[in-house]
């Protein structure tokens, strides 16, 4: 099962990715939103990092729910509420008889299932779920294998990647029509960081 210090450290190592790639992040909403992408993820993870003893210190499923309102709080834009709601929706599948790590993919669903809710949005549409979705996908189709942690990382980059011939339909972004397609959308680069920076320190 999921020790608590790898959780500790999980956290730690997402927060600090993210944080490290808030010009990049910043860069690609500058292209196609209003540049605050990466701001608004930093200001969401210093302020998860601030708060690492007490989230670390909680069971799971509560340590999911403070991270979530942490993000919510904190974070802002279109971002911030889908942020939070993955892992306060993340948290609260936790509370109901589920386990890390055999239920991932079940954890996980309801945490893109919120997103998709909260933003009325799916894949397709230039945003986050492009990369959430194909990485559930994986951690369905995959979980047991092997190399697992690979594949969902392989996954992400790659979707992320996809988003930039997409035209986006939802988010800022979407203001652009035809002049959003060439660029990778902002919250899909973010959310393939959180993923990778998750799969390294599992590694
Ligand atoms: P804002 O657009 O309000 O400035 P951010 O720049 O922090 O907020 O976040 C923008 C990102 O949020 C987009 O790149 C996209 O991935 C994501 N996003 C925006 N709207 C939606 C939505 N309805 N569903 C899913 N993701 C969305
Ligand atoms: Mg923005
Ligand atoms: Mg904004």
């Amino acid at each position: 099962s999921l020790q608590p210090e790898t959780f500790k450290s999980l956290v730690k190592v997402a927060a600090e990715q993210v944080i490290a790639s808030a010009p990049e992040l910043t860069t690609l909403d500058q292209a196609i939103g209003d540049g605050d992408h990466g701001t608004n993820m930093k200001r969401g993870f210093e302020a998860v990092l601030g708060k690492l003893d007490a989230i670390s210190a909680q069971p799971f499923d509560e340590a999911l729910k403070t991270i979530g309102k942490t993000l919510v709080m904190t974070v802002g834009g279109a971002s911030g509420p889908l942020y939070g709601s993955f892992f306060l929706a993340a948290g609260e599948a936790l509370s109901h008889d589920k386990h890390l790590p055999d239920d991932l993919a079940e954890v996980f669903a309801s945490g893109v299932d919120a997103v998709s809710k909260r933003g009325r949005s799916h894949a397709g549409e230039k945003t986050m779920l492009d990369v959430l979705v194909p990485v559930l996908e994986t951690l369905k189709t995959d979980a047991g294998q092997p190399d697992i942690v690979e594949r969902i990382r392989t996954t992400a980059a790659e979707a992320a990647a996809r988003t930039a011939p997409m035209q986006a339909t939802k988010g800022r972004a979407s203001f652009l029509g035809a002049r959003s397609v060439g660029h990778v959308d902002p919250g899909a680069r973010s959310s393939c960081v959180l993923l990778q920076a998750v799969c390294a320190s599992l590694e």
